[in-house]
């Protein structure tokens, strides 16, 4: 969003407030409407239209009024040209890859990710659609270098990764990509745009769930990719209109309430995470912590000249303790809950056992077990005395 008197672009936070809102014409409301309607006027004639045009309000499947509202906001935030958002993060992922992937094509992508990248690429795309998959770890730039085909067409990171937090440097990967004619897709979810912004790294597509930070507060699903138009034009008709991703007008409306606030919510996220991750680092059952604001993560240095002003609020930890000793410590906690999903007001903590199909993938401490944290906007010692209280349990009963 541009001030319109000075054309000087506005801050992050005034983009979070003001982008993709504007008087409602015909109520004269400051907010605009919620239309909840699957269908929109046809013109006198609509012989001549195309019924799967993307972007247009024909019927909601290819185009609405928030829909259109929200990629305008998250296009800004992510400073791309242009956006497309979808029911879920996974649509958007699944979108991402049905319209940029051919049978014989060849697609490199991170260790680390998100369980839907692992089953989509892993075992959808190369058994049913012949698509050639190589997994690296893309925190080393010559096991990416070294994996590089003639075909290969997309490389896709994911930085914080779910659920290590391993971070791959952003700027070097799309050079090392656009060297040789390859497009690279960042899953962002971890960071928000807040925090760090791909497509400003050279990155061709920033990937959100934007069922975790930028909505925030756990009522909605949604997804996003933001990018160059002429890619966002494909993308949108795929995924969209021919794969039916669409999303309900309800809940961009509701993500776009939760935007607003996206800037002062991470703050707390950040500043909340960045203090139970050193609180961690001192406790004696604690086996490690991973947490990239960590002086002690592997990714520190990358993460601090990519992330700013802040490493996110998601962290995991393991503990010097057997597979049944960490669910005790989670059923001790009493203001932070067991339960799946990150980036909600509430701290949220999860389980993965040692059982996990791709702990083979994960760095070395991961293989035992370990929580997945996604720390909450809840008052910081509040949190930490949850966790002081459940150690003591857990260790001295
Ligand atoms: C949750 C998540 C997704 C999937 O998003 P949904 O909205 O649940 O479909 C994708 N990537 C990352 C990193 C996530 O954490």
């Amino acid at each position: 969003m541009e001030d319109k008197t000075q054309k000087k672009v506005l801050g992050f936070q005034t983009r979070a407030v003001h982008t993709g809102n504007e008087v409602d014409k015909d109520t004269g409301a400051i907010k605009r409407p919620i239309t909840m309607a699957n269908s929109y006027a046809l013109p006198y004639d609509p012989s001549d239209l195309n019924w799967s045009s993307a972007g247009k309000n024909l019927y909601t499947r290819n185009g609405g009024s928030n829909q259109q509202y929200l990629q305008e906001k998250i296009a800004s935030l992510e400073g791309g040209e242009d956006c497309v958002v979808l029911a879920s993060g996974v649509a958007a992922l699944s979108g991402l890859f049905f319209a940029l992937l051919q049978s014989g094509d060849h697609v490199i992508f991170s260790s680390v990710t998100y369980i839907a990248v692992y089953r989509l690429l892993n075992e959808l795309f190369n058994n049913k659609f012949k698509v050639e998959t190589t997994i690296v770890d893309t925190s080393d730039l010559e096991e990416v270098k070294n994996a590089i085909r003639p075909n290969t067409k997309l490389i896709h990171i994911e930085t914080p990764g779910n659920p290590t937090l391993t971070v791959a440097d952003i700027k070097a990967l799309a050079g090392i990509a656009h060297e040789h004619g390859i497009l690279l897709s960042v899953d962002n979810t971890f960071a928000s745009p807040y925090n760090q912004r791909p497509i400003e790294l050279g990155a061709d597509f920033s990937v959100e769930s934007l069922t975790k930070y930028i909505n925030g507060h756990g009522d909605a699903m949604g997804g996003s990719i933001t990018g160059k138009k002429q890619y966002l034009d494909i993308i949108r008709a795929q995924a969209q209109v021919n794969l039916g991703g669409a999303i309900s007008p309800f809940n961009a409306w509701l993500i776009m309430r939760g935007a607003v606030t996206l800037p002062l919510r991470m703050k707390q996220h950040n500043e909340n995470a960045l203090k139970v991750a050193g609180y961690l680092e001192t406790v004696q059952g604690v086996r490690f912590v991973s947490y990239p604001g960590l002086k002690s993560h592997p990714g520190h240095e990358t993460a601090k000249r990519q992330m700013n002003p802040g490493y996110g609020g998601v962290l995991s930890f393991g503990l010097k303790a057997d597979h049944d000793t960490h669910n005790r410590f989670v059923s001790y906690l009493r203001i932070i809950t067991s339960a799946v999903s990150l980036g909600h007001d509430e701290s949220l903590i999860v389980f993965i056992g040692e059982n996990d199909e791709r702990q083979y993938l994960y760095p070395n401490e991961f293989h035992a077990g370990f929580f997945r944290f996604s720390v909450g906007i809840e008052d910081g010692e509040d949190i930490i005395e949850d966790l002081e209280q459940a150690f003591a349990l857990t260790f001295h009963n």
